[in-house]
């Protein structure tokens, strides 16, 4: 495993394992599985309605004999909790059912409502050791650059969608500029635009004795970017956390360079309407 230091000096593992839109009656096998095959890095969200899920997952592998300090356990504040006083209650509630007693990464999910309360929020469970690191996700170059001049404490990570057809060249620029990792969302597009199926990374995977899956991983990891691949099954599991023993050319990079749409495959965030359609979400 290759590790990414945060710029809060905390280590993240560079490969990890997500859980959305697994059903939360499956997510704790999900989640051992995961374990079993060597994830230690696991991302779930208030939102996706399995942090139990994860939690009984986690109790499960402790008792086999994992360490809780070999674990990495991201989950994420939702749009309604999104200031000082109710963060706080969110983050008790997660970590409730995550049965945890500190978590690895709080993150704030959507860059709406009141971000900076729950930041303050944030900070001071950062200051008292209940979270050991602290960042947002889906914020704009623009948002995040105003939040880190504007906090005591800089993000640590912004987790944002990041795959071969919206590749975030621009916002990567930024985020190195202010010292805050990336993290992608959706590596593999949730399989959009026949993702699996493109003629330059089924070349580049054929060449390299790989699948597309691992060809993804491999040129985001290599891009200093931290994944999160979601997979129901241990098979895939295992395919996409084995991606530390080749590397793709710089030639190869170019070509994967040369599949970027510069839009999402799934929203804008800066949209209205979008903005408005997650934010009745919670409501
Ligand atoms: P993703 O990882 O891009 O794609 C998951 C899809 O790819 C599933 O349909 C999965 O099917 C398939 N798949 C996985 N590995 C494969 C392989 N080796 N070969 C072929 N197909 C494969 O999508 P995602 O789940 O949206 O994103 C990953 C994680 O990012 C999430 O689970 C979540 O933790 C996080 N996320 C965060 C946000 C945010 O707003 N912060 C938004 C979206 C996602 P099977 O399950 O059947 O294998």
């Amino acid at each position: 495993m290759e590790y990414k230091i945060l710029n809060d000096g905390n280590k993240m593992p560079m490969a990890g394992f997500g859980v959305f839109q697994i059903d939360p009656k499956e997510t704790q096998r999900c989640v051992e599985d995961a374990i079993s095959v060597g994830y230690r890095s696991i991302d779930t969200a208030q939102a996706y309605f399995n942090e139990d899920s994860v939690g009984a997952a986690i109790k499960t592998v402790l008792a086999g004999g994992i360490k809780r300090e070999e674990l990495f356990i991201t989950t994420k504040l939702w749009i309604d909790d999104a200031g000082e006083e109710r963060a706080l209650k969110a983050f008790d509630a997660s970590m409730k059912k995550l049965g945890l007693d500190y978590l690895d990464l709080y993150l704030i999910h959507q860059p709406y409502s009141d971000t900076y309360g729950a930041w303050r929020a944030m900070s001071r469970l950062k200051k008292e050791g209940r979270i050991r690191s602290i960042g947002v996700s889906n914020f704009n170059p623009g948002q995040i650059m105003d939040f880190a001049i504007n906090n005591e404490i800089k993000p640590a990570i912004n987790q944002i969608e990041c795959n071969p057809f919206h590749q975030q060249l621009a916002a990567q620029v930024n985020l190195k500029e202010l010292g805050i990792a990336m993290q992608s969302w959706a590596p593999f597009g949730e399989g959009r635009k026949d993702m699996f199926s493109n003629a330059v990374l089924k070349t580049i995977a054929q060449k390299q004795g790989r699948s597309v899956a691992q060809v993804i991983l491999r040129w985001l990891v290599q891009r200093g970017i931290v994944v999160i691949p979601k997979s129901v099954s241990k098979d895939r599991m295992a395919e996409n956390f084995n991606i530390f023993d080749f590397s793709l050319s710089e030639a190869d990079m170019r070509m994967i360079t040369g599949l970027d749409d510069g839009a999402s495959l799934f929203f804008d965030h800066g949209d209205p309407q979008i903005v408005k359609m997650l934010n009745n979400l919670s409501r």
